[in-house]
């Protein structure tokens, strides 16, 4: 048995089997790399769903959290930790800005989307407003309320009786959701860019669209920013893309540099909605995280790494949308900044295990949709790299017709 093989059979007698795992076991990263158990290099396209957004263990993010280690772990939110003040501050300068607005930290994406549902619903309550809008081809998380939220239907099923109150509309189409607002509508809430949903882009018409309208009706407009969050897109945040601002905003993935932290940014209006005792979490905002987070701010602003994912998205893109001449089956690429597609006529799982064993990390996601999205760190001579590799694959696929 080969170490990858031992630990592949702990992991079948103990832990629980809700993921499909590459059959590798992953011990090591650095930037743009990650290495196995068995020595070998990987080229990481998709480091943990943009979690290392910045590229594995930035040496500013591994400095901090080894500095703050030695001082304190813990704070428990009954105290004040300087961190958190400070990272709370740096989101507002980065989003809201001079209009000001609050944050409220957790530990996770489908964490920071609940309090931004209980914000919202908090927020109408004195009107009678409840009601949630979001889309279908939507990904939320995995809650009860967050799977809720997410309009796919193979995330729901068997968990019912899911909580009332969301409403689905079609992401992309302004007379859906215009269709399903009624008087007791609270927010309407969408990813600028699905992301599990196949790095849908939410065009410019839709996007400002639904801010009028929200304007109009006093509906909150929650942007989740999970994915799309922390310069991925070209912009600090997508929705800066579009010219609007939310009134609430939600961030995970990227936003600790790896280390696990979740967000709810909103704006002043409601900032205060939520008073003492309606909302918590024991882990939010502790130290470690927040030293994390800053670090990963610090990174992005002094290696201009959002300016960089414009350029490096350029290049990716124009490197992947080649590939259509040599692949019939390559039917569209589409994406913003370094959050690129290569959407396929055909089934890419298998495009995705070739990669992999030739040593290079890509996801598939809605079956037909090949996800790329690399660190911000990365180089053109990476991305040539991971081009080759990924033409390699695709010829050794046999196309049924
Ligand atoms: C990953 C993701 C989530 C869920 O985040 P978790 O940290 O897994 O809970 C929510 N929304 C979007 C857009 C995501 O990509």
């Amino acid at each position: 048995m080969t170490q990858t093989e031992e630990i592949m059979k702990v992991y079948y007698d103990c832990v629980m089997p809700t993921y499909a795992r590459v059959p590798v076991v992953l011990v090591r990263g650095k930037g743009v790399n990650a290495y196995d158990i068995e020595g070998k290099e990987f080229l990481d396209f998709f480091p943990g769903w943009a979690v290392s957004g910045i590229g594995h263990c930035h040496p500013k993010v591994v400095r901090a959290i080894k500095e703050q280690a030695g001082k304190m772990i813990h704070v428990s939110n009954n105290f004040y930790n300087e961190l958190q003040g400070k990272l709370a501050a740096k989101i507002i300068q980065h989003s809201f800005g001079v209009a000001g607005g609050k944050v409220f930290f957790c530990n996770s994406g489908a964490e920071a989307n609940e309090a931004a549902i209980k914000l919202a619903r908090r927020a109408g309550y004195p009107f009678g407003k409840y009601e949630i809008i979001t889309m279908e081809g939507s990904f939320h998380g995995r809650t009860l309320a967050a799977i809720t939220a997410t309009a796919q239907p193979k995330y729901q099923e068997g968990f019912g009786p899911l909580p009332g109150g969301f409403v689905y509309a079609k992401f992309n189409d302004l007379e859906s959701v215009l269709s399903k607002i009624t008087d007791k509508t609270a927010a309407i809430m969408l990813e600028p860019i699905q992301g599990e949903g196949g790095i849908n882009v939410g065009s410019d018409e839709f996007i400002k669209g639904l801010r009028k309208v929200c304007d109009e009706k006093k509906i909150l407009l929650i942007f989740d920013e999970v994915q799309t969050g922390m310069g991925r897109t070209g912009k600090m945040f997508c929705y800066q893309h579009y010219g609007v601002t939310p009134d609430i905003m939600t961030l995970a993935k990227t936003l600790g540099g790896g280390f696990p932290i979740g967000a709810m940014v909103a704006g002043k209006e409601i900032a205060d909605t939520l008073q003492p005792g309606m909302h918590a979490s024991t882990f939010g905002g502790g130290p470690l995280a927040c030293a994390a987070s800053l670090a990963t701010f610090e990174a992005i602003e002094e290696g201009d790494l959002v300016e960089k994912a414009v350029r490096r998205g350029r290049y990716l893109h124009n490197r992947l949308s080649l590939l259509k001449k040599d692949f019939p089956f390559v039917h569209v690429v589409r994406g913003k900044g370094l959050m690129q597609a290569v959407e396929l006529t055909i089934e890419g799982r298998h495009i995705v295990d070739k990669c992999a064993e030739m040593g290079l990390l890509i996801n598939c996601t809605q079956a037909k949709i090949l996800r790329v999205m690399p660190p911000l760190t990365v180089k053109n001579s990476d991305i040539d790299k991971a081009l080759g590799i990924i033409e390699q694959a695709m010829k050794g696929i046999e196309v049924e017709s």
